[in-house]
């Protein structure tokens, strides 16, 4: 059981938390069924799937990457291919896996083409999927890796660098916006500064 679920049996209220994990079973379903059926903009023509999300639905972290690569879209989850192991490796380091209190979930859920960044679009006909997730998981924390979730979620043609090292918010809900584990495979200088935000991640959530 989570922590937030020890303190709310103990306190006697675990009953109304079950509750709430029910309903919001309840309305997955036509989510997943929506995205899973997408064709509103031209990447159904091209992927094998649709890549949802995985881990905890429950979870008080959520991380938002950019797009399925050919991993992905051959198995229909997010991050399974070489960013997928070093994302593994990084949660491992701060004491998180993708099987417990985390939510990984992507901007597009369809892989574009070669791998190139997702069309403007291909993010504005997507977004609305992944703001129902969010709204759906109600994280504590959002993590966003890379550019396409910080400037979606931000709203903003900000640069990383910029974004990164202070707290902003989506929806009221704080989110800390770090460098795509992609883009560490390539710029290895850069991991220093991808494991501050970690850091500064993990301090946040101990006071959300
Ligand atoms: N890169 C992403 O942004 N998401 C994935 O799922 C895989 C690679």
């Amino acid at each position: 059981m989570s922590r937030r679920g020890e303190i709310l049996a103990e306190i006697g209220l675990s009953p109304v938390w079950r509750l709430r994990e029910k309903k919001s079973v309840d309305e997955w379903i036509p989510l997943k069924q929506a995205v899973s059926g997408c064709t509103k903009c031209g990447l159904h023509k091209t992927r094998t799937q649709t890549v949802f999300g995985v881990g905890d639905e429950n979870a008080d972290w959520m991380l938002i990457g950019e797009a399925p690569g050919a991993e992905e879209d051959r198995l229909g989850d997010p991050f399974v291919g070489q960013a997928g192991r070093l994302l593994d490796n990084m949660l491992a380091a701060i004491g998180l896996s993708r099987r417990e209190n985390v939510y990984i979930a992507n901007v597009l859920k369809c892989r574009p083409p070669g791998n190139r960044n997702p069309a403007p679009d291909e993010v504005e006909k997507c977004t609305p999927h992944l703001l129902k997730q969010i709204e759906l998981i109600k994280p504590k924390l959002i993590l966003a890796m890379g550019r396409f979730a910080a400037q979606t979620l931000l709203d903003t043609d900000a640069s990383v660098a910029s974004l990164r090292g202070r707290l902003h918010r989506y929806a009221g809900v704080p989110l800390i916006v770090t460098y795509h584990p992609a883009y560490l495979l390539r710029t290895l200088e850069d991991k220093a500064k991808a494991w501050e935000d970690l850091v500064f991640a993990r301090k946040t959530m101990q006071t959300l």
